[in-house]
């Protein structure tokens, strides 16, 4: 009897809320509340915005109705928001919400990629083999790419869908990013949906066909993989919100504002991935799926300065949010201003991923809150994917719209590192550039009449005036650029073809497209003039990159000399190790 009375306790203190005055909280009572899992859910009543500001760094804040705050802390955190003596109450974790059974895979789900219906959370093994199926069934378009391993050792994946999908080309990148916050994990399922959506409408949806032809679609449904399957592996039931060091990763990164490490811990493993990630990668725009609220969250989150493109966001967020209410029952995504709101108007954070992806690698990230439940009945999965994917669609297509091109030497038309910088507009890194490989950029921007100026290290800066932008349009903008130094007797110009660079010393050379003579030779030179390195190579028509190994080479600056027979390139190459 006394243990039946205790598993009731039990049961009772796991799944259902109590409320803590502060005045009676004492050691044991904090210590208990970690019992289960290395964080805790809460809320508590909050009456002035200075308390947010304060709080913010203090706990993870989940959300804020009216004077209501709900919020995450680990042990330590939790300490820290005792110190402020305010009652709170204990909520029961989200991740525990729903039956176990109810999460774990049946065989019924168990079906080949092509004939999923996705109305269940897959395992973690299940999730692995449905990325790696999806390459294998249409590797012509889908390629597999692993961000990082988490704490655990669990895989951080991503596909890549897009036509030659193993190839950089002349188009603009786009992710999409779910479940940062292991326990919100209705935008996991839907990111597989949508991979498996994209993969299988290719060539019959005209719609699906075009955005693959014509964009690099980055999709990683799960950001937070220990969390999501911190109950173990079978299901995601037991989800966390934080990873497996009890820190909330959406909060780790960078801050505009805060700085370096804004939640006063080191960069997570998690962390450095996602921004190894970004960094090798050139991302236009994004979006990052939670739950826990229904609104599209744009930036700032860590300042009320509101964003150059302002006027875009709030457009694109109504596009988002108007496009659901046609296709979801009444009383679906309405929160804040109907669904969408400025980040910073809702409630301050600092080092959240969105800020971090907008200020240092100059992307039109946003977050986007997909569900109240944060864990989903498994029944209403389906439900959401059709509330959701038109607005899903149409958000990767405004990555094409505003205006786009590609900038080149006007001397032989290599593809250009450049800056692409709106005159009057961009401040806070609001500005674009092109993709080294292709020079080509995208710049996503509200309609309107802009001046744009195009600059590159060695070239003379150009200004294109009165470019105009309309809705749901591009506008096309090919630009060349003329080099500030420029030999025409010797033939001999500088580009960029090399990455990356600075490397270990194995450095990929990309071969213009021009013609070349059937050899042509590299060599490396060191700053005192020496040759230290050269090679002759093997061209066959359609080859465009080379890989050059000189990790032999000591760090430091070296000249690449790159004779195609018809014209000289000169480079600079930095081995840093
Ligand atoms: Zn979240």
């Amino acid at each position: 009897m006394k243990k039946i009375s205790l598993i009731i306790l039990i049961f009772f203190l796991a799944n259902l809320s109590y409320t803590i005055q502060a005045q009676y909280i004492n050691q044991n009572t904090t210590d208990s509340l970690f019992n289960d899992r290395g964080e805790v859910y809460f809320t508590f009543p909050v009456h002035k915005l200075y308390d947010i500001h304060t709080l913010t760094k203090v706990i993870s804040i989940d959300n804020v109705k009216g004077h209501q705050v709900f919020a995450y802390a680990n042990k330590l955190e939790f300490s820290e928001f005792l110190k402020f003596k305010t009652d709170f109450t204990i909520l029961p974790h989200p991740g525990t919400l729903l039956q176990e059974s109810s999460l774990i895979p049946v065989p019924g789900n168990h079906q080949p990629i092509n004939r999923i219906i996705w109305d269940f959370y897959p395992s973690y093994q299940q999730y692995l083999d449905y990325m790696v199926g999806f390459a294998a069934a249409y590797h012509d378009i889908c390629k597999l790419d692993t961000i990082g391993t988490s704490i655990q050792g669990r895989l951080i994946l991503a596909v890549k869908i897009s036509d030659y999908a193993e190839m950089p080309e002349a188009e603009p990148q786009f992710l999409y990013t779910s479940s940062i916050h292991g326990d919100e994990t209705t935008g996991y399922v839907l990111m597989l949906h949508l991979i498996d959506y994209l993969l299988s409408n290719y060539n019959t949806n005209p719609t699906v066909t075009n955005l693959i032809n014509s964009t690099e679609i980055f999709i990683n449904p799960l950001a937070n993989p220990d969390g999501t399957y911190h109950g173990g592996n079978a299901s995601v039931y037991g989800a966390t919100r934080y990873n497996a060091n009890n820190i909330d990763i959406n909060r780790n990164f960078p801050d505009p504002k805060v700085g370096q490490h804004p939640d006063g811990n080191q960069w997570q493993v998690e962390t450095e991935a996602w921004m190894n990630y970004a960094e090798n990668n050139h991302f236009t725009m994004s979006a990052n799926f939670h739950g826990g609220a229904e609104v599209f969250n744009y930036p700032w989150d860590t300042w009320s300065k509101l964003a150059a493109d302002d006027d875009w966001w709030q457009f694109v967020g109504r596009e988002w949010a108007d496009t659901v209410h046609q296709n979801a029952p009444a009383g679906y995504f309405t929160d804040m201003e109907n669904g969408v709101t400025n980040g910073y108007a809702w409630y301050e954070i600092n080092g959240g991923r969105q800020d971090y992806m907008n200020y240092w690698h100059n992307c039109r990230e946003v977050t986007v809150e997909i569900s109240n439940i944060k864990l989903l009945p498994t029944n209403q999965l389906i439900n959401f994917w059709n509330y959701n994917y038109t607005s899903l669609l149409n958000y990767i297509r405004q990555v094409h719209y505003g205006f786009s091109g590609v900038v080149t030497d006007t001397v032989n038309d290599a593809p250009l590192a450049a800056k692409v910088f709106i005159q009057s507009h961009d401040f806070d890194n609001s500005e674009v550039y092109t993709r080294s490989l292709s020079g080509f950029y995208a710049r996503p921007v509200f309609e309107g009449v802009y001046d744009v100026s195009f600059s590159s290290p060695g070239y003379f800066t150009k200004t294109i005036r009165n470019v105009s932008v309309s809705k749901w349009a591009t506008t096309i903008l090919d630009v060349q650029l003329r080099p500030l130094t420029y030999d025409a007797q010797d033939k001999v110009t500088s580009t960029t073809m090399v990455f990356p660079n600075p490397s270990d010393g194995h450095f990929r050379l990309v071969l213009p497209d021009k013609p070349i003579n059937p050899s042509c030779s590299v060599q490396i030179i060191n700053t005192v003039g020496s040759i230290v390195y050269s090679s002759v190579i093997d061209y066959f028509h359609g080859m465009i990159q080379v890989d050059l190994d000189i990790s032999h080479l000591q760090n430091g600056l070296y000249f690449l000399k790159f004779n195609s027979g018809y014209r000289i390139y000169l480079d600079k190459l930095i081995i840093s190790r």
